[in-house]
């Protein structure tokens, strides 16, 4: 009988505590730069360090493209070659799903970087329109580098990454686009008070030191 009332209100009790779990908010940093910032490299460092699941736009676009029945492979590879944004129809449902589906594998990873995104004003609003009140966007975290730098790093990468912009011609573009539409955004959330720049122009440890601060702190 007592053991009895004692197992129900342990159930209830870890019941509930799912019930919590289950309901945290995604609590997100994004994560902006121009092309070979070294966004994905910090990420990766910071997932080493702290309890982020990281998340790269831009992979998961990569990995749209090439599943086999996509809908979207064509026009995602010619969007990533012409250095363009893919309507965010396609990327917040990626996004979505895979945060979702890291939440659903295990309750206590609701922190995520989300590295790439958002990148012109359809991002942002498509991630208004569908996270809007789901997510908090705690900040953005905004590795800055000279436009001649990104270019040297990602020709240096495009040697072995074997991705198809990687290339001068299409770098040209994404730092085009990077500038007329990524750089607005990111001017947005700084009015908010919501950037943290890093200055990513030097050595990868370097940087990490900045980054660490960063999140010591806020992260
Ligand atoms: N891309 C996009 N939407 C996103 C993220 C990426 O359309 O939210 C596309 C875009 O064409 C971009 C390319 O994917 O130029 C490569 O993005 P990635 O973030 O991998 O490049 P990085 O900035 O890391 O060099
Ligand atoms: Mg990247």
């Amino acid at each position: 009988m007592i053991a009895g009332l004692i197992r129900s209100s342990r159930e209830k009790v870890s019941s509930a505590l799912r019930g919590i779990a289950l309901a945290m908010k995604p609590q997100v940093v994004f994560v902006l730069g121009g092309p070979g910032a070294g966004k994905g490299t910090q990420c990766a460092r910071i997932v080493q360090n702290y309890s982020y699941t990281h998340l790269s736009a831009g992979d998961l676009l990569r990995e749209e493209r090439s599943r086999t029945g996509s809908e979207f492979g064509q026009l995602i590879d010619s969007y990533i070659k012409e250095g363009k944004i893919v309507p965010v129809e396609i990327t917040i449902n990626l996004l979505r799903k895979a945060m979702e589906e890291t939440m659903k594998a295990d309750e206590n990873k609701f922190r995520f970087l989300i590295d790439g995104f958002p990148r012109n004003q359809d991002n942002l609003q498509g991630w208004t329109t569908v996270m809007d009140g789901k997510a908090d966007v705690k900040f953005v975290l905004f590795f800055d580098c000279s436009n001649e730098v990104c270019i040297d790093r990602c020709l240096e990468r495009g040697k072995s990454s074997g991705r198809t912009d990687d290339n001068r011609e299409s770098l040209e573009k994404r730092i085009q686009t990077y500038l007329q539409s990524t750089r607005p955004i990111i001017e947005q959330y700084e009015q908010q008070g919501k950037v943290r720049c890093i200055d990513a122009s030097r050595d990868v440890d370097e940087v990490f030191a900045d980054v660490k601060k960063v999140l010591d702190k806020e992260g």
